[in-house]
Order: structure tokens, then sequence, then C-alpha cells
């Protein structure tokens, strides 16, 4: 898909168009700063046309009134403002279904990913790979953080079926067929960096330092990283059924052990008075706690069956702000 643009390349070949999918949630306070280095590191490529799609994911500051503005002042800008906050994942996915061109790069709004590394992602994407991340060499954030996502980015290698790469988040460039083919998941406990990963196609990395928040502080607070983690873990595996497989296995192995010694006690030493009592209760104990945690892993599977059941949409669009350069994609 090409754009509008006039004159065209220098040699009359059409122009390349990079879209940039960009989930805002209170950042008012950076997100001005943000657009002027994106929009600064994108002059480096005169020969290539851009497009900024923001994603307003029910910010509760003052976001969606500086990203208006951003979109009056600049044609290239696109605002996506959802009717309330559906989360990063939900947002991203919003901004990939209005993103229109040849490439698609996404990005975090806070200065952490560098507008700068966009480049060097576009410069992969030119030299032939379908799908670019970008994987941090260094990060500069609070221990726990780093701790946390240490230790979950290798609970993920561990327990998930596919591979997703150590040390990658959402900053990544998809070209138009690997965008759509994300597009066509609609699934709603999403991990975008998972279906990415389980698409195939060559993956290629980038390195980068991963910087500061330059304003404000992290929207991901321990327990949205732990519901990620899980999203994670249950969307691309089955390790804790299978656990709970085993774990049955063993207890009634010890459930057959309590009751040959049950029966021995019975035979051999019936001068003890009522044998077993306190084993039986043991077994009894144990045994509904182990039900107990099947059925809440069950429970959870069937949790995500019937949300996927619901078919509700995935997200709601309030407004789409920016001028119509008619280059929409297609419904999906
Ligand atoms: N974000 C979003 N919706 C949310 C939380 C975050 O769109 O519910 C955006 C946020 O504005 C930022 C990106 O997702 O551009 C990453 O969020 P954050 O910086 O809080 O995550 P961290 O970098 O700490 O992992
Ligand atoms: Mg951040």
């Amino acid at each position: 898909m090409t754009a509008e643009v006039p004159g065209g390349g220098a040699d009359g070949a059409p122009r390349r168009l990079v879209s940039y999918v960009l989930p805002v949630y209170n950042e008012e306070a950076g997100i001005r700063e943000f657009h002027a280095r994106l929009v600064a590191a994108t002059r480096a490529r005169p020969d290539l046309d851009f497009r900024f799609v923001y994603v307003n994911d029910g910010s509760r500051d003052g976001s969606l009134a500086v990203l208006r503005e951003l979109a009056a002042s600049c044609p290239e800008v696109r605002v996506v403002d959802l009717s309330r906050n559906f989360g990063h994942q939900m947002a991203i996915t919003a901004g990939y279904d209005q993103a229109p061109g040849d490439a698609v790069i996404v990005m975090d709004t806070d200065l952490q990913d560098p507008p700068e590394v966009s480049l060097e992602l576009i410069a992969a994407w030119e030299a032939g790979a379908q799908i670019v991340y970008a994987q941090r060499r260094s990060r500069r954030d609070t221990l726990t953080k780093r701790l946390t996502a240490h230790a979950y980015y290798r609970l993920l290698r561990r327990f998930a079926d596919i591979d997703i790469p150590v040390d990658t988040g959402d900053f990544r460039l998809t070209d138009r067929t690997t965008t759509d083919l994300l597009r066509s998941h609609r699934e709603r406990n999403r991990f975008v960096r998972g279906l990415v990963a389980s698409l195939g196609f060559e993956q290629v990395a980038v390195p980068f330092n991963r910087d500061e928040r330059v304003t404000g502080q992290t929207n991901y607070p321990l327990t949205k990283m732990l519901r990620l983690a899980a999203d994670g873990v249950t969307s691309f595996s089955t390790v804790p059924l299978k656990l709970i497989t085993r774990l049955g296995l063993v207890t009634v192995v010890i459930a057959l052990l309590g009751i040959v010694y049950a029966l021995g006690v019975r035979l051999f030493l019936p001068e003890i008075s009522v044998p077993g009592w306190t084993l039986l209760m043991i077994v009894v104990l144990f045994l509904g706690g182990v039900q107990m945690l099947s059925l809440g892993v069950i429970g959870s599977y069937v949790g995500r069956i019937y949300t996927e059941v619901q078919a509700r949409p995935l997200y709601v669009v309030q407004e789409v702000i920016g001028r119509d350069h008619g280059d929409e994609p297609a419904r999906g």
C-alpha cells in the first residue's frame, strides 16, 4: 500500500509508508517531547512516508487534549481514542487495526524505547526481514522491575510451548503481511509478543539500551505484570494442566500405600484401637485439597473458554482523530 504523496520517489518508484503504533496511557507530561523526538528521528529518512497512530487507552490525565493538538499541527498524526482503559495489549491491537502502510512499528510513548532505534528496525526490514524485534541489551529500571522482568522472561521460556525471545517487549516492526496475520488473531487474553513469536517467519533482533522513563511512573505495577505473565503462560502452554495430572498420579500412589498400611495394621496388629483413623483423615483432607486445586486450574481454563465464546468486541473506538488519508487497512 502506498501513500498519495506528491512527486513520489526520485526515480518515480512508489514511496514506502511506515506507521507507528503508539499506545498512550497517562503520558500527558512526556508525550510532546516524545513526539518531537520521534519526528526528528524520522526526518533522517526523507525517502519514506510516516504515519503516527496514537492510541489513547482511556488516559485519566490530559493526554487526549495533547494528542488532539498534535493531530491538529501534524498531518501525519492519527489519534484513536478508546472509550476506556483496555490495557496495553489491547491498545496495541487497536493500533494495528488502524495502522496503514508497508511496515508497522510498535513503540512505548514514555521514551523508554528510543525513537532513533526504530530506524534500525526499518533498516533490518529493508534488508529483507519481515519481523524485527528490539532486544534490550540493558535496562535502566528500578531493581524490582528488573528482577521481576528477568524472572518473567525465564519463566516464559521454560513454560511456554513457543520460543519467546528473552528480553524483548512490544517494541517491534512487522511488515504488512505479518501485521495482517497478527490482526487475524482475535483471542481476548492477548499476549502480543507471544503471538508474534508463534507466527514464525524470519525474526531478526536489533539490540538496544532501554532508557529510563522520562516522566510519570510505570503503568505496569506488579499485579498487572503477574496478570500478563499468567496470560503468557496459559495462552501458550498447558503445563499447569499437566502438573495437575502429575499431582493426581502421585496422590493415587500415596493413597494406595495408605490403603496397604491400613490393611496391614488391621490384619496383623488388631490390638491397636481404631486403626487407621488418623491416616484416613489425612487421606480425605489431602484428596479434598488436591481436588480443590484441580478445580481451580480447570476453572481458569473454563473461564477462558467462556470469555472466548462471548465473542465481544475486543475494544471500542470512540473516535478516530486526524486527516483521512484514504489509507485505512480493510476491516479485520
Ligand atoms: N500503556 C497503555 N495502557 C495501559 C498501560 C500502559 O497503553 O494500560 C502504554 C504506556 O502509555 C506506554 C506503554 O504502554 O506507552 C508501556 O507502559 P509502561 O511504560 O507503563 O510499561 P513499562 O515500560 O514500565 O513496562
Ligand atoms: Mg515504560
